[in-house]
């Protein structure tokens, strides 16, 4: 079961036109100026496969890779090329990034290029003091480049310059990879220098349905077993940077349909220790994701409701009480995350030793109303079937019961405004909680008995 691809001269097929008109102007505009061109990374991927599937491809993100340079000013190169491709597309927003030398063209909603990113780089090497036309100094530094990625497989470049256009530039052997459906990383400190990398990996497995070439995996194995997560994994200000790669790597994973399938694959290898050293994706783990995504399906779309963060909340929620804020503030989750996963046990003990005591639907809405929506879930996740319900309960009926009148309306009878209005809406509401009012007539003889004017 290999992938087949036909030649390259058709990959432009499988591009909308105003893309590959960019691409043109781009190399244009590279060329007139004595540089290379390429087109790196996932969309040359991409490509391929589509072009195997005979597929057309939506394109989001480019990387363009500028390399060739006989002058030490070139190193600035990503960043100019960026700006001359603005004058063309005025409608573009260019971002700088100064310490790396690149660039970012944005495109949002465009009628033509609809919603893009297009990143600029220039090759990452020491400065070559030979000529452009040297094709061992061009292929060496771009070289370099490709060599400082991932996988074989997203380490491939297309040459978008000529002479030789076209040409697919294949160091690692990613062609290979792509055909034998595997992900191979480029040499075996890969996982060291950046365990971020073990997510990656995982998450285009899952994603194109490869499996993880067994070399790679023993050096997966081999980084977790030397602790590689003690960097990531406990509180360390040092590696900021880090952390903040593997959260944004668990949020692909997380938000992708494939979660269940990648979340497991990370446990087999061992992987989730990257987050806390004691996780791993046990049966009652399980069990709280499948009843969040019954909970999710239920209640979203809710803005406060983002799915892959309520799984990660969930997974964290999974730690003891003890380690869960602090992995929470680790991985740079949001302050309401972070607060409620401080928060949890104790809301969990609260709700567990007062819930089945409640009486009246009036009594749990006071329980349960000083907890947001996504603290309630966590909390019924964690407790038993009995305490689940009644939270379920409350979020889908109870909570969302208003007391028939408000203050204007309690103005209006007379009532002359004051502290005493919240305690009288809150028993109007009580009361219509536990269904002793339900109509407005009912209300102000409930008023009349309980506050006569
Ligand atoms: P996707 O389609 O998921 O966006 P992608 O391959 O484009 O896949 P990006 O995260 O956008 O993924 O990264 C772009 C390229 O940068 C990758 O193809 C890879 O070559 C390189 N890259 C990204 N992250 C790393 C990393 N942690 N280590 C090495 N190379 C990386």
């Amino acid at each position: 079961d290999t992938v087949k691809f036909s030649s390259l001269g058709q990959l432009r097929d499988r591009l909308n036109p105003q893309l590959w008109q960019l691409l043109t102007n781009a190399s244009q505009a590279a060329e007139a100026r004595g540089w290379h061109l390429y087109l790196v990374g996932g969309a040359v991927r991409d490509l391929l496969l589509a072009e195997a599937a005979a597929q057309t491809l939506m394109i989001t993100d480019i990387d363009l890779v500028v390399d060739g340079f006989h002058k030490s000013a070139d190193v600035g190169a990503g960043v100019e090329l960026a700006k001359a491709l603005q004058e063309i597309y005025p409608a573009a927003r260019l971002e700088i990034h100064g310490a790396f030398q690149t660039a970012a063209l944005l495109w949002h909603k465009d009628p033509e290029l609809d919603s893009l990113w297009v990143d600029i780089a220039t090759a990452r090497t020491e400065f070559y003091p030979y000529p452009a036309a040297n094709p061992e100094v061009e292929a060496s530094s771009i070289r370099q480049d490709l060599y400082r990625r991932d996988f074989t497989i997203n380490a491939l470049a297309l040459r978008l310059t000529p002479p030789r256009a076209g040409d697919l530039l294949d160091f690692f052997g990613g062609l290979l990879d792509l055909k034998a459906k595997q992900i191979r990383v480029l040499h075996a400190n890969s996982f060291i220098e950046d365990p971020t990398r073990i997510y990656r990996g995982v998450r285009f497995a899952v994603r194109f349905g490869f499996t993880i070439e067994l070399r790679t995996e023993e050096y997966i194995r081999y980084a977790i077993n030397s602790g590689v997560y003690d960097r990531t994994a406990q509180t360390n200000t040092k590696t900021p940077a880090l952390q903040t790669r593997l959260k944004t790597e668990l949020k692909h994973i997380l938000e992708a349909p494939y979660w269940r399938s990648a979340l497991q694959l990370l446990d087999d290898l061992g992987a989730l220790q990257c987050i806390h050293p004691t996780l791993s994706l046990d049966g009652e783990l399980k069990r709280q994701l499948r009843l969040l995504e019954r909970c999710l399906q239920r209640f979203a779309p809710q803005p406060n409701l983002i799915p892959w963060q309520m799984r990660l909340e969930v997974i964290i929620a999974h730690l003891a009480a003890k380690y869960r804020a602090k992995v929470a503030k680790n991985l740079q989750l949001q302050e309401d995350s972070i607060g409620r996963l401080q928060n949890l046990a104790t809301a969990d003990a609260d709700v567990r030793e007062f819930l089945p005591q409640c009486q009246s639907p009036s009594q749990v809405v006071k329980l349960l109303r000083k907890y947001d929506q996504e603290m309630l879930i966590l909390i019924a996740l964690l407790g038993q079937r009995s305490i689940r319900r009644q939270i379920w309960y409350y979020l889908t009926v109870w909570a969302n019961i208003q007391p028939i009148l408000n203050g204007n309306d309690l103005k209006k009878l007379g009532y002359k405004p004051g502290p005493q209005y919240k305690q009288m809406l809150d028993d109007i509401l009580a009361a219509t909680l536990d269904g002793w009012i339900s109509d407005r007539a009912q209300v102000e003889e409930f008023l009349s008995q309980h506050y006569p004017l």
